[in-house]
């Protein structure tokens, strides 16, 4: 595989495969533009190399063709100011005459967007015809979209036959991705306490069954919480509780209990009388709540007991919040988690944040730069910590 750093683009026109799936309003406005200026220092090394580069993305999820509200273009403008002002050319098509036109007469410096990918049905069917178009455009493929490296689609996947091993090759986003994903995965300094919370064991099952391969101690949080709680014969009264998984989440634990991981469930929870920000709220022992309230974040002991078990760790892998961290009455878990996870990185723990739910935690907090990384794939990365192969990175990493 070629490392991106030391390749010289020189002359070359780079086919980008970059994640511009982004936020817009009504107005067709950027909510959120974190995406596209994590992709601008990969297109930066490549323009001051001398190279062209050539930018595909999809844009949501078009159902029938070209779309307005899905169309790249809204994204020009600002793509242009992030890179400084530069213009940026358009192909309203991401295959066909326009596309091949525009990209053969490319010159060095330059840099060009092609319309949405998901235009067409082929590029989420992977479809091979579809690929080696795109290919085409291209002297060299750079895939740097860790959030779509779970699909074999034709842009994040597929293509990559069309270029031999030494034209294909990821970019600096997804470079370091991959590198923190491996770091945890296979190089953790223990102890390694993965953090997972969020609404649903079901969502959660296989990662937690592959971190007891991996981690000494797991946190569980959020509304998961319950389903175990419920397992080990509590009262929860109306919190989150999936019925069909309660077996489920007994056999976790046993396996756990097995693989000598130890499960930390919080001792107490914050419990409200209702599910909004207004409700009623009061403490109560996690596997003791009374009928009619709901845990909606975890309690000031358990806070104490999950930062213990955080400060003490090397290595920290979080996914989930631990309550309903949108309310700000049920925050506070979250953030005391949020800040003893920064704690420990300041005591040189790695720790690695992924998932939307916790990452968009860690934003809303100010404290993204404070942990060792922030992942920008929260399917990819749930993925990736469950043991899977991702197609995206394969497709790169396997010789041709
Ligand atoms: P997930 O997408 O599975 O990571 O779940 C994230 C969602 O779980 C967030 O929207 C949280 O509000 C929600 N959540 C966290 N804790 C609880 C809880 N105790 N009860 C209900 N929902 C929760």
């Amino acid at each position: 595989m070629t490392g991106f750093s030391q390749f010289n683009f020189k002359g070359k026109k780079a086919l980008i495969r970059v994640d511009y799936n982004v936020p817009l309003n009504d107005k067709l406005e950027i909510t959120d533009d974190t995406r596209m200026r994590a992709s601008i220092p990969t297109i930066q090394k490549i323009l001051k190399d001398g190279g062209s580069v050539i930018l595909m993305s999809h844009l949501g999820r078009p159902k029938d063709g070209p779309t307005d509200k899905y169309s790249l273009k809204h994204l020009l403008k600002h793509l242009s100011d992030l890179l400084g002002g530069i213009p940026v050319l358009f192909a309203d098509d991401c295959i066909g005459e326009q596309a091949r036109l525009t990209a053969g007469m490319l010159k060095p410096g330059e840099v060009l967007l092609l319309e949405n990918l998901r235009f067409y049905k082929e590029e989420e069917k992977g479809d091979e015809g579809f690929a080696k178009k795109l290919a085409q455009l291209g002297d060299v493929y750079v895939n740097d979209a860790f959030g779509t490296a779970h699909r074999a689609h034709a842009s994040t996947a597929v293509i990559a036959k069309f270029f031999p091993g030494d034209k294909k090759m990821f970019g600096l986003l997804m470079e370091s991705e991959v590198k923190s994903a491996e770091k945890v995965l296979h190089q953790a300094g223990r102890p390694f306490v993965a953090i997972i919370g969020g609404a649903k064991v079901s969502d959660k099952m296989l990662i937690l069954e592959n971190l007891f391969e991996k981690a000494t101690d797991i946190i569980i949080g959020g509304g998961m919480a319950y389903t175990f709680m419920k397992a080990e014969g509590g009262n929860i009264g109306s919190s989150l509780c999936e019925v069909d998984r309660i077996q489920t989440a007994i056999d976790l634990l046993n396996k756990a209990a097995a693989k000598g991981v130890c499960i930390h469930l919080p001792s107490d929870s914050i419990i409200a009388d209702k599910f909004d920000a207004q409700a009623q709220t009061s403490t109560s022992p996690s596997n003791n709540i009374p009928d009619g309230w709901m845990g909606l974040d975890i309690g000031p002991n358990a806070c104490e007991q999950f930062a213990n078990v955080i400060k003490r760790s090397k290595t920290i892998l979080w996914n989930g919040p631990m309550g309903v961290f949108e309310m700000e009455n049920f925050r506070h878990g979250t953030k005391f988690i949020a800040l003893a996870a920064v704690e420990a990185t300041k005591h040189g723990a790695f720790s690695l944040v992924g998932g939307g739910d916790s990452v968009s935690a860690v934003n809303m907090f100010g404290l993204a730069d404070k942990v060792s990384f922030v992942s920008t794939g929260g399917g990819a990365m749930l993925e990736y910590f469950e043991g899977k192969e991702l197609p995206g990175i394969a497709a790169i990493t396997q010789e041709s």
